[in-house]
Order: C-alpha cells, then structure tokens, then sequence
C-alpha cells in the first residue's frame, strides 16, 4: 500500500499530529482496529461523496477507504553523513512514496526549538539539505561506472541514464529538488530506478499554534512557508497539531460543539488525509447497491481490469464488463434508474481508464 512519511525536526509537533492521526483511526467503525506497526497510522478517507450515495441507494452498512501514514523518526541533521541514526532516516524516507513534511510555526517559550529560535524556512532548509545531499551521493555513485558504458561502451541505456544524470547534478548543486525538473516519459522511468528522495512529492504541514487553527492561512509563518513551497514544487496546508490531537479525542458531539465554537466546518485532519491522498495520486471509486456503499481507493491512470483488482483478484482475472455510473450523474439524476434512462449508464471495456468518482458494479468469469 502506499503510504506517506511524516518527517520533521525535533519538537515541531510531529508525535502530536501522528497521535491525532491514531487517534482519529480508533475510531474508525469497520476495521476491527488492527495495529499493524506502532509508527503506522491507518485514517478514513472522508468522502461526503458516500453519504450521498447512501442516500439514493440505501446499503447496510458504508464503508470508507482508508489509507496509512508513517511516522519516521530520527535524527536529521546529518543523517546524508551516513552515521548510525541517520542513515536510518534516509532509508525511512525512501520507502514511503509521500513526505510530509511538518513545520513549526507556533511560537511557544515553554517548547524549545532544536536551533534556539522559530524560524520555518531556516528548519525546511535543514532537513532539505540532508535529503539533497544523500540524493547526490547516489547520482555519484552512478556517475563513473554509467559514464563509462555511455561513452566507452556506447551502451544505449547507460547514455540515457548519464544524460539523467548530467541534468540532476547541476540543479541538486543548486539546492533544487530533482521534482523541480520537467521530464519526458522515458527519462522519468530511469529518475524512478535511481530512488531519489527529493523526487518524491512534498507536502508541508505548517503547524499553527491554537489560537490561529481557524484561520492557518492567515498567520504570516504560514505565508512564509506557503511562498517558499510554490518554488520548491511542493504543497501546504496549515494546522494546528495540538486542537487536531485535542478534537480526535473527542466525541462526536463534543466535536461539533467545538468546530462551531472555532468557526470551522471540519477538522483540519481532513484536509490534511485528503491533501495527503492526492499527493499520492490516489482516487476513489465506488460500489453500492449491495449490502455495502463502499469507497475504495486506485492509482490514477489504472484501467478497469487493475482497478477491478482491487476488490479481489479474481474479479481482474475474470474481467468482461465494468458497468459504470459518474458520481456526479447520480447525483443529477437521483436514482440509478433514472441515470439508465438518460443514457447515461456506460458498459466500459479492458482499455477503459477509470476515473475519480466512478460507481462500478464489475461483470466478471470466475
Ligand atoms: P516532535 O518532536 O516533532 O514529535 O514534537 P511533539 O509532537 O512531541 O511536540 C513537541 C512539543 O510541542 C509538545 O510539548 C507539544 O505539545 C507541543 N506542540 C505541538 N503542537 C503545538 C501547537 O500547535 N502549539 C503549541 N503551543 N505547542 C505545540
């Protein structure tokens, strides 16, 4: 599954957005909480989308998609010297497909920050170098030998791989991310083999202090780091880990109760799964008209068979037909009936791309 890294410096609030994260999945009412690893957290992809679909189409029960964050720990400065701890960091990072990347932007006497004062930007920059630097480690530890088969060899892979190579060095000396670079298709499968971390999307968590967790956006921490996340190829979205930690543990009429009191409509949690799930480049489709509404999650640009896959394998070795209603349809036209009769019910083949909001009931040989 795909999962995606929670990283930081120490003490700006990283243990607490992953307890508010926990926290929330406890609650989740399918899944017989299963504890998979302790720095693993399993959250409910909020989808007004179900609700919606139940609506017209009454199930059982509904079940929501999930999705994992990982909390990865550990030192960081110095971690590209490869010592002990630090190497450990590196490697956490390059095993998840998403890094998010929380940031302090609270002030707070009481908190002691690593560097002795707040300042974003300077912390961004701590943790970036670190992976810019393990990335040119690996670029130079390729360099030789490919450049040697490119050009002594003549060896077709290698000079497209050197000429890969040649265009990442520069800009990584730069201080850049290898995701600042434009790449055409082949070159992004060889970007792929080489496993950089800085090619890996980004999402900054700029984590407010309570008092501004209605309005993050407005607090000029956030400002800061929203500027600098436009050039470094990276997204943001603003928290306040401590009122998150705070609303997860409440019950749900608590909750409404306080979100009111705060002025805002839904926990910043959400924002935070949601954000989190398309930097994966993760979509949903949906079955219903059974016992269950259900919300499942596929990889964008995955066709019917694959995504027919993900319900159970036989279903992808058996595909004939994926018989397909847009959400947005059943919405329109209020019930499946009335969607059919508009024409607007599609019989999808194997080459069929399955997109976002999709309601699928799948045809299959077993
Ligand atoms: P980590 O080292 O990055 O995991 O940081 P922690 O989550 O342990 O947080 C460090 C300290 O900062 C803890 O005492 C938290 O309660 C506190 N903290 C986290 N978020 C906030 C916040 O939004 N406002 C304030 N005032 N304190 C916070």
């Amino acid at each position: 599954a795909l999962t995606a890294g929670i990283v930081g410096l120490p003490n700006v609030g990283k243990s607490t957005l992953f307890n508010a994260i926990t926290k929330a999945g406890a609650e989740m009412a399918n899944y017989p909480f299963a504890t998979i690893e302790p720095n693993v957290g399993m959250v409910e992809v909020p989808d007004a989308r179900l609700a919606r679909i139940q609506e017209i189409e009454p199930a059982d029960k509904v079940v929501p998609t999930t999705f994992e964050f990982t909390d990865i720990a550990g030192i960081v400065k110095g971690a590209s010297k490869g010592e002990g701890l630090g190497n450990k960091f590196l490697e956490n990072i390059r095993q998840v497909n998403a890094i998010v990347h929380v940031v302090r932007a609270f002030d707070d006497d009481e908190i002691t920050h690593v560097s002795g004062k707040v300042d974003p930007l300077d912390d961004i920059d701590t943790i970036n170098t670190e992976l810019i630097l393990a990335d040119l480690d690996a670029i130079d530890k390729r360099w030789a030998k490919v450049e040697k088969m490119a050009k002594s060899a003549k060896d077709k892979e290698a000079i497209a791989e050197f000429a890969v190579l040649e265009k990442l060095k520069p800009v990584l000396e730069e201080g850049k991310p290898a995701r600042s670079i434009e790449w055409n298709e082949d070159e992004q499968k060889i970007v792929k083999g080489l496993f950089l971390l800085t090619s890996k999307p980004v999402l900054y968590v700029a984590n407010v202090a309570e008092d501004d967790m209605a309005d993050p956006e407005a607090t000029p921490y956030y400002q800061q780091i929203a500027a600098f996340a436009e050039q470094d190829h990276a997204e943001i979205i603003g928290i306040s880990a401590r009122a998150e930690e705070a609303i997860a543990g409440m019950d749900p009429e608590d909750q409404a109760e306080f979100m009111e009191m705060q002025g805002i409509s839904e926990p910043g949690l959400n924002r935070l799964i949601r954000t989190a799930y398309h930097l994966l480049d993760l979509r949903t489709f949906f079955t219903a008209g059974g016992k269950e509404t259900r919300a499942w999650t596929f990889h964008a640009g995955m066709k019917a068979p694959q995504v027919a896959g993900v319900i159970h394998s036989d279903f992808e070795r058996g595909f004939i037909r994926a018989e397909t209603i847009a959400f947005d349809d059943l919405d329109q036209y209020g019930s499946v009936k009335a969607v059919r009769e508009a024409g607007r019910r599609r019989s999808e083949g194997k080459e069929y791309l399955v997109k976002d909001g999709d309601i699928i009931e799948f045809l299959f040989n077993v």
